[in-house]
């Protein structure tokens, strides 16, 4: 049977602190790659997937990854326009990245319209032992904000797929 083209085409922008793991999230999820020596400057802007939202429907995502320009707080925005949906990744053994990322959502709300999807994703889950990770505030975070959280490793490939599964079905119902 022949795949249906893509129901739409939507944009996804990473966000998040340098060094928690979007490119490798990205990569992962694109390529499925993985290299734990991962490089913050040799790296595609985009890099596109398929993925399917229910057994008749698929999406195509462009996923926009920064140069390490996050570092400066300065994305500009060509990065945010017409972005449908933002991933905001923190990495669950650093509180601060977390923290970040609530700056990183109120930019959003500045450079990106509306009704854009948002989900978190905590990543490098695989560096914490599971028993002592208490999310709690992540999630309610999370939820205040109409965002969906997910836990992921880019490293073990876990979760990665939920997450942008999770944007293209919310980001297909609300374009
Ligand atoms: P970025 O700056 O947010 O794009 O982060 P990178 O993708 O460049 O990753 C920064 C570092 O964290 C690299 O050394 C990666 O190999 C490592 N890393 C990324 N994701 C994971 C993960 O899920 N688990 C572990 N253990 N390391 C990771
Ligand atoms: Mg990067």
């Amino acid at each position: 049977m022949r795949a249906a083209s893509p129901a739409a085409n939507l944009k996804v922008v990473l966000l998040g602190e340098g060094r928690v793991g979007k490119t490798s999230l990205l990569l992962r999820f694109a390529k499925d790659e993985f290299s734990d020596t991962q490089q913050a400057t040799i790296q595609a802007s985009f890099l596109s997937k398929k993925v399917l939202v229910d057994a008749e429907t698929s999406v195509a995502l462009s996923i926009w990854d920064t140069a390490g320009q996050e570092r400066f707080h300065s994305l500009g925005p060509i990065y945010y326009r017409d972005a449908d949906a933002a991933l905001l990744v923190y990495d669950v053994t650093d509180k601060d990245s977390f923290d970040r990322v609530k700056s990183w959502v109120k930019e959003l709300k500045k450079m990106a319209g509306r009704n854009i999807v948002l989900a978190i994703a905590g990543n490098k889950i695989d560096l914490d032992r599971q028993e002592e990770l208490d999310l709690t505030e992540q999630t309610e975070y999370a939820e205040s904000i109409g965002a969906s959280h997910f836990t992921t490793s880019a490293k073990l490939n876990k979760g990665i797929d939920a997450v942008f599964q999770d944007l293209a079905k919310r980001a297909l119902v609300s374009k």
